[in-house]
């Protein structure tokens, strides 16, 4: 497992078929070349919940169908109904579940899907909508919090730097979150300043607010309130005029150490970025040597420049058809 001191090892449940085992009902396996290399970098929990409710492999599809009762999970080859068994495996699994910082489950699965499973009607015909598998659902219920994406929207470039922010932000306040005090929680929003300024201010406000409260005593409460503030503000991609707005801040403390030269060269990437001629790499990776070497602590300290294991961008997979500058961290 590669982590240091600095970067934690977050933990991540992955559905089984996702390059673990060939457990898909056709009896085939996925390999995905972003969650291959992501698994040297934190802890997976691989899980397949169908072959958990005593499915065999190959198997007769499942399909969830939708009547005036709710939701079932059908095998219509067999005629079973699965609903109560994957409803009770899923809520014993997931309850037992101490630590968990993400999860990445098998799109369109009747289990593992997370938005984009067909819903079909009680006489199986007709597909009414897409939604959630009902272990996917029943994740979504217990960790609202967590970083959760299917291998589809993974092989995303942008998706992808966005699910890691998010995951090692969580993962790293999981270890304040064991025993938390609201200095240690004071400490983490200070080195998560920039990131939270760029990604979402309003959040970033009510952050201060929350810890400059000194009516709130309870620390684990605190901590609880804050997790599920810093997952939101995450939750989606930052405006890149925001990141270009931190930049030119986080430029100030170190702009005497600069020539006019690498000054011109820092507007100029600045200027690609702003004109989708470059990516945010540009000028976030020039910025962050010269922090490194120059910059005082604080912002030495600043996640925005130690987001997740740069390794973790050289993954392989199709390019994001996206414009450019809306990817921030591909340093
Ligand atoms: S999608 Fe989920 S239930 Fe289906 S094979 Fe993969 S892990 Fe198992």
């Amino acid at each position: 497992m590669k982590s240091n001191s600095r970067t934690p090892t977050p933990i991540v449940v992955l559905s089984r078929c996702l390059g673990v085992e060939a457990c898909r009902y056709n009896g085939k396996m996925i390999r995905e070349d972003f969650i291959h290399h992501l698994s040297s970098y934190v802890k997976m929990r691989p899980v397949c919940p169908e072959l958990e409710i005593g499915l065999g492999v190959p198997r007769d599809p499942i399909r969830i169908l939708a009547g005036d009762g709710g939701r079932t999970l059908v095998q219509p080859a067999t005629g079973r109904d699965l609903t109560q068994p994957m409803t009770t495996f899923s809520q014993s699994f997931l309850g037992t579940l101490k630590e968990v910082d993400g999860f990445i489950l098998k799109s369109r699965s009747p289990s593992c899907g997370i938005r984009d499973t067909k819903i079909h009607d009680a006489d199986q015909e007709t597909v009414l909508e897409r939604g959630a598998g009902i272990f996917a659902a029943a994740v979504l219920e217990h960790f609202p919090d967590a970083a959760v994406e299917d291998e589809k929207r993974l092989r995303n470039r942008i998706r992808r730097e966005q699910f890691l922010t998010r995951l090692y932000a969580l993962a790293r306040l999981r270890r304040i979150a064991r025993r938390p005090t609201r200095e240690a929680l004071n400490r983490f929003h200070a080195k998560n300043r920039l990131l939270l300024m760029a990604y979402n201010r309003k959040e970033l406000d009510r952050l201060d607010k929350l810890l400059s409260d000194d009516g709130e005593p309870d620390a684990a409460f605190l901590a609880k309130e804050y997790k599920r503030r810093l997952s939101n503000a995450l939750s989606r991609n930052p405006r890149y005029t925001s990141l270009i707005g931190v930049l030119i801040y986080a430029l100030g403390p170190i702009s005497k150490q600069l020539t006019d030269r690498d000054k011109a060269l820092f507007l100029d990437r600045l200027e690609g970025f702003r004109n989708g001629k470059i990516p945010a790499s540009g000028p976030v990776s020039l910025l962050r040597s010269w922090v490194l070497r120059h910059g005082p602590r604080d912002l030495r300290n600043q996640t925005l420049f130690n987001l997740y294991p740069m390794e973790l961008n050289e993954a392989a997979g199709p390019a994001t058809k996206k414009p450019l500058q809306r990817s921030l961290y591909d340093i």
